[in-house]
């Protein structure tokens, strides 16, 4: 029985080509050409005015925090069911996350919390679209607009999901995204910041060039501290290709998670990632929630995937959870559904064959239930 890996990237003679190129021949004045492609192709998918290619999703996310004027004994509202690359800027800008529970269907960010954990210090609140489902963006703008708090929109997860015709990530006063590995599209690391925001953009792209403004005429001369964030032209070329190819990749995530939810709706005790009216889902990561009466726990489920040699991946703990966070257990969704959840295998070139051997190992866990 071979492996299932619960993520994989695709990668086809045009992605090697590119970076082939790159490598030959993107150095000295031609340096920038794949990563200002990149950025181009990046801005037209998402229907954003700028977009900054960085190292890393965390690099895009702390330079637009830090663009905001977010700094010591500020505080950042986000879900607490998120991985730590979204709190960890905050904390290295001398902030303070402030974690609050989550919707029981989306698993992103709960608003009317969300509004109740706004202080005086609250300097932004963080949506970050979990596994390629939606934030309530409506709601969430309306209290960013009602406080005067800007909303940031995490997207790394949310490459082709949309919000009622609007690209995830388009909608904050920046978005961020990941080309990790793992995420549907790929150039190994790498990340890109989006805005809408002139001002903002300026910021970001002069701390992204360790603090030089770009009408700075003097060689070796920052105008402030910066960051080191970039991406690189071999990435870009990747990413170049990967753009290329951003349909085909996000229909196959989707066709997947369609295939997941046509065998497993029909069984109640279980749900999967939500796809509203007016949305479109990007399922970076198809994930089955079981109800509490289901008797399943993470521990069996790993196990009954294990034996099939199916790598199947644990549901983000909460993050107040982590040892260098202070317990929010009354964030209750947030630190049951972990307990009871899974990530599904999904990558590109995942065969349907794959799909019903992982679909078979769901249906064991329900079915044990109403023996
Ligand atoms: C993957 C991910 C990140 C981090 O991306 P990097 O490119 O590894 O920095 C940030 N936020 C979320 C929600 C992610 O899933």
């Amino acid at each position: 029985m071979n492996r299932i890996y619960y993520t994989k990237p695709s990668i086809t003679e045009l992605e090697v080509s590119y970076a082939t190129d790159a490598a030959r021949n993107g150095w000295g004045e031609d340096c920038y050409e794949y990563i200002n492609r990149f950025e181009e192709a990046f801005k037209s998918h998402l229907g954003v005015k700028y977009a900054i290619a960085t190292s890393s999703c965390t690099g895009a996310l702390h330079m637009g925090m830090a663009a905001l004027g977010i700094g010591p004994g500020d505080e950042v509202i986000m879900a607490d069911t998120n991985w730590i690359a979204t709190a960890a800027p905050v904390v290295h800008l001398g902030a303070k996350p402030v974690f609050v529970d989550i919707l029981p269907d989306s698993w992103c960010i709960d608003p009317v919390l969300a509004e109740a954990a706004i202080t005086p210090r609250t300097k932004a609140i963080v949506a970050a679209h979990l596994y390629g489902n939606l934030c309530d963006m409506d709601r969430l703008l309306a209290i960013g607009s009602k406080y005067g708090i800007p909303v940031i929109e995490d997207a790394a997860e949310a490459i082709g999901s949309v919000y009622h015709g609007k690209r995830a990530g388009s909608m904050g006063v920046f978005g961020s995204f990941s080309f990790h590995g793992t995420k549907t599209l790929t150039t190994g690391e790498g990340g890109m910041f989006v805005t809408n925001d002139a001002n903002l953009y300026e910021t970001v792209l002069t701390l992204s060039n360790h603090g030089r403004t770009r009408s700075q005429t003097k060689q070796f001369w920052p105008d402030m501290v910066g960051f080191k964030y970039k991406m690189s032209n071999i990435q870009a070329a990747i990413g170049c290709a990967q753009m290329e190819r951003i349909d085909e990749l996000v229909n196959r995530k989707r066709d997947i998670f369609l295939c997941y939810r046509e065998n497993l709706e029909i069984h109640s005790d279980v749900s999967i990632n939500p796809e509203p009216k007016g949305t479109v889902n990007g399922v970076w990561m198809p994930t089955v929630v079981f109800d509490k009466q289901a008797g399943v726990t993470r521990e069996k489920l790993q196990a009954a995937f294990s034996a099939e040699n199916i790598d199947a991946r644990v549901f983000f703990p909460p993050l107040s959870s982590l040892p260098m966070f202070v317990d929010e257990p009354q964030n209750r969704l947030a630190w049951s559904i972990p307990e009871r959840a899974i990530n599904l295998p999904s990558y590109h070139d995942l065969t349907d064959g794959d799909i019903l051997r992982v679909i078979d190992v769901v249906k064991t866990q329900v079915d044990r239930k109403s023996v």
